[in-house]
């Protein structure tokens, strides 16, 4: 079966900006820790973040986390994302788990040739199925030593799921790497999604995130897309829509 990456915001640190702002004022404040929790929960964070941002003093961002459920993605994706080092993941095994019956993800460029072409990739998908089973029977059926070889004729295109988990400083600078439009195609669509989330309960933390381009010029240099405007828009575009949605 066909599947589309979906990325979901599960849990993350209650009051984000509160937490990062206490943490920063501790830095530059003689007061004891309970009466900046007092001043800090009385006070606006977002002018402080925004200073927080503009001086580069991004270590407090490190205490607010955030956990994304991502499944419909695939084995390529898995490639890419886990080479985020800062980020926690806990991915499905495809040693405990059989891929007996797996689900795969068709890329648009595929699905935008026409039936014909996705009718091809669809037997690929079958025959690699067939020969992965194949495998599992001769190996020992289905168990965990079957499954962990016979997954070497798996595809690229095999789905998998995940729970992520970034803090705020991580976050953004995956969101600057994979919001681009240098990104993969798959990783930059879950990477928008996440931005979305987290843009919707930390508007002061993720308000300016999004790749390079929306802070300055493009980082990609000759490989620039030259599509900042763009960007731009569609960034304050799902901005406003996540601060919509909450209010
Ligand atoms: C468009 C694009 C194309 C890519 N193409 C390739 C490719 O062809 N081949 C390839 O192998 N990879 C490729 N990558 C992956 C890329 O090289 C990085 O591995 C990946 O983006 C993770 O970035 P990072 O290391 O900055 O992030 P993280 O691992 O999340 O680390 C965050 C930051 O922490 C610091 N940090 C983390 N670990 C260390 C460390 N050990 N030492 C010092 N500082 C550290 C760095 O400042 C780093 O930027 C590509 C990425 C993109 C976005």
């Amino acid at each position: 079966m066909q599947v589309k990456g979906k990325a979901q915001l599960l849990r993350y640190t209650a009051d984000p900006e509160q937490t990062i702002a206490l943490a920063a004022k501790l830095c530059y404040s003689g007061d004891e820790i309970d009466e900046l929790i007092e001043k800090i929960g009385e006070k606006d964070n977002a002018k402080f973040i925004e200073i927080l941002t503009k001086m580069n003093h991004f270590s407090p961002f490190e205490h607010a986390s955030f956990t994304f459920a991502v499944e419909g993605v695939s084995r390529a994706l898995l490639a890419q994302i886990t080479r985020h080092r800062i980020a926690s993941f806990s991915v499905r095994s495809q040693r405990y788990v059989s891929e007996g019956e797996f689900n795969y993800v068709l890329p648009p460029a595929i699905e935008a040739l026409g039936d014909e072409a996705v009718h091809k990739y669809e037997r690929q998908m079958e025959q690699m199925l067939r020969w992965y089973r194949e495998w599992q029977n001769v190996l020992g059926n289905a168990g965990e030593k079957s499954n962990e070889d016979a997954r070497f004729v798996l595809p690229n295109a095999c789905e998998t799921k995940m729970i992520v988990t970034m803090n705020a400083r991580e976050l953004m600078h995956f969101f600057s790497l994979r919001c681009c439009n240098r990104a993969q195609w798959e990783i930059r669509d879950i990477a928008w999604q996440m931005l979305g989330q987290a843009l919707a309960v930390a508007p002061a933390v993720f308000g300016n995130s999004g790749p390079g381009c929306l802070r300055g010029a493009c980082p990609e240099g000759k490989k620039c897309c030259g599509l900042a405007a763009e960007i731009k828009e569609k960034q304050v575009a799902l901005r406003k829509s996540c601060l919509a949605d909450n209010a």
